[in-house]
């Protein structure tokens, strides 16, 4: 890794507002994520955190602020208007270019039913990133291995646990070739004995140097693979730091009693 690599932060947001109707939801967010590293997002249900992470791939247009991803500024571009600076927003194909190098994992696995799981993983590579069927096959089934399910690559989903689906998820949105991968919750509807096979692929894909955001209420998972833990409430973040910090030593009251219930 070249040093000017090293120090361009993946994720980087900038006092970020989100507004929907009256709903003030996200009221000036700063983020930022170091190429290589984990955040683990923490807070209350309804703390904007969902439409954070949805806002750094653009599935929700930002009210204010700026998100850039590897140094390039998403959903629009810089510009000038009468000599001021403005920004004009770009158009759903750029969009949609710029969220194709983000992989996104949800809560719900979203896998297509009538496909396989060796077929939900080629799917987008051959429809989007027009690979060849072989070549997508080929990488299909070697993502299938490495999260743990090359005997499952036949399997339709509704055969398959709901942990195992997951896996298969996140074997698809790698097939994408990611730069950034977002994590919304991944193991909530998972039954518990099932949470650990997901947290296991998450962990290698970590240690295998991927920048990750993982919004999750897995405080082991977050002390354990996290650079960093961002501590969300009412749209703002309310403290972030070292996971022992934050976690062993929150200093904000919000963070406390937030740990205090979960812990
Ligand atoms: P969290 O993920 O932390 O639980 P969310 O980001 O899902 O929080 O939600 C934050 C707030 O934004 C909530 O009040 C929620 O009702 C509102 N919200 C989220 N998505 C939408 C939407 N598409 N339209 C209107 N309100 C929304
Ligand atoms: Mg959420």
């Amino acid at each position: 890794m070249t040093a000017s690599t090293a120090t361009t932060p993946m994720v980087e947001l900038e006092g970020v507002h989100k507004w929907f109707g009256h709903n003030h939801v996200l009221r000036g967010i700063d983020l930022t994520v170091p190429a290589g590293t984990v955040a683990a997002v923490l807070g209350p249900s309804g703390s904007g955190k969902s439409t954070a992470l949805r806002c750094i791939n653009q599935l929700e247009e930002l009210s204010g602020g700026r998100i850039r991803v590897d140094g390039e500024l998403m959903g629009y571009r810089e510009g000038t208007r009468r000599g001021q600076p403005t920004l004009f927003r770009l158009t759903d194909r750029q969009i949609a270019h710029q969220r194709a190098a983000i992989g996104m994992v949800f809560q719900r696995f979203n896998l297509f039913p009538h496909m396989t799981a060796l077929g939900n993983v080629v799917e987008a590579q051959v429809r989007v990133l027009k690979r060849s069927k072989s070549e997508a096959t080929e990488r299909a089934n070697a993502l299938l291995d490495r999260v743990g399910l090359t005997d499952r690559a036949a399997h339709y989903p509704a055969q398959l646990s709901g942990g195992q689906q997951q896996r298969v998820a996140i074997a698809r949105a790698l097939a994408m070739d990611p730069e950034l991968m977002l994590f919304d919750e991944p193991t909530s509807a998972l039954d518990p004995e099932l949470v650990g096979e997901v947290l296991a692929v998450m962990r290698d894909l970590a240690a295998s140097g991927m920048t990750m955001v993982v919004v999750t209420h897995e405080i082991g998972f977050a002390r354990e693979v996290a650079d960093q833990v961002v501590f969300m409430a009412d749209g703002v973040v309310v403290e972030h730091g070292a996971p022992a910090d934050v976690l062993d030593n929150p200093r904000e009251a919000r963070t406390q009693d937030f740990l205090a219930h979960v812990l």
